[in-house]
């Protein structure tokens, strides 16, 4: 997977990829990132990459020329990249998105600053717009920080036990289960008896019931998409959950219906 980050701060992003399973897909050769300095695309003194706002106003928008250039020469050698301009009036980057981005071969992450990108480029080269969640931030860098990172853990071979991405939290439509590990008891506090007892089958089964519990408390929403199968019906049943999330359901049916 290869990733190409259009940007004005080409040094913003070095140190999360000197580190940890980021560092170790770099030196693998698993993903490639590059990072294009949008000034490189420009011809004037200044390395002008922003300019005032047509029909006045506040702050500077992104000029066009600079970042379509950037994704032409990116184009020349990989023609099926796809564009990701990173803004707060994209779609609402999830687990979903990050799966089906981790199917692409290259990636062209847009990092906007200011005001944003003038809506020519947006229109002309950008396939997808991505906002990591309605609040506002000063660049698209740590945006794409966190699509290199969440899609890079997607990709075959990146995580060291090869279905760890494939029981975290979302991957299945439930938050995680809680975990613990050593000590035995930590501040009078104790870790479940069943997960000392060696019995996986059992201790399946107690992890299924606490991640939908988790789930019921906190994310209600997931529930209510959540298919379940007969045998995890009879667990929900087993642990006194099966009638919570029945009303959970049941109510998603009558508001559709
Ligand atoms: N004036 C713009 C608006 O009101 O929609 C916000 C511009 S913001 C200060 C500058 C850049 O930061 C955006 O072009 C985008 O690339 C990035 N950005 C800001 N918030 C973001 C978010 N929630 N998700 C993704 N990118 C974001």
């Amino acid at each position: 997977m290869r990733f190409e980050i259009l940007t004005i701060f080409p040094d913003l992003l070095s140190s999360p990829l000197g580190e940890g399973i980021l560092r170790k897909a770099l030196e693998e050769g698993l993903i490639e990132v590059t990072f294009r300095n949008l000034r490189d695309f420009t011809f004037d003194r200044h390395n002008t990459t922003d300019d005032r706002p047509f029909g006045g106003g506040e702050g500077m928008v992104m000029k066009a020329e600079p970042l379509a250039l950037a994704v032409e020469q990116v184009k020349q050698n990989a023609p099926s990249s796809k564009v990701i301009l990173l803004s707060p009036q994209g779609e609402t980057y999830n687990q979903v998105i990050a799966r089906e981005l981790s199917l692409e071969t290259s990636l062209v992450l847009v990092c906007g600053r200011y005001e944003g990108v003038d809506e020519r480029f947006r229109e002309r080269f950008v396939d997808r717009e991505i906002s990591l969640g309605d609040y506002i931030l000063t660049g698209g860098e740590l945006g794409a920080m966190v699509l290199i990172d969440s899609i890079t853990r997607l990709l075959p071979g990146v995580l060291g036990c090869s279905d760890s991405a494939e029981k975290d939290t979302f991957s299945n439509g439930l938050l995680k289960h809680p975990q613990y590990t050593r000590p035995r008891v930590f501040r009078e506090m104790e870790v479940p008896e069943i997960l000392l007892s060696g019995d996986h089958s059992r201790i399946g089964e107690f992890r299924f019931a606490e991640s939908v519990k988790r789930t019921v408390e906190r994310r209600a929403e997931m529930i209510r998409e959540k298919k379940f199968s007969s045998d995890e019906l009879k667990i929900l049943k087993k642990y006194d959950l099966y009638e919570k999330v029945r009303t959970l359901q049941q109510g998603k049916a009558r508001v559709q219906g």
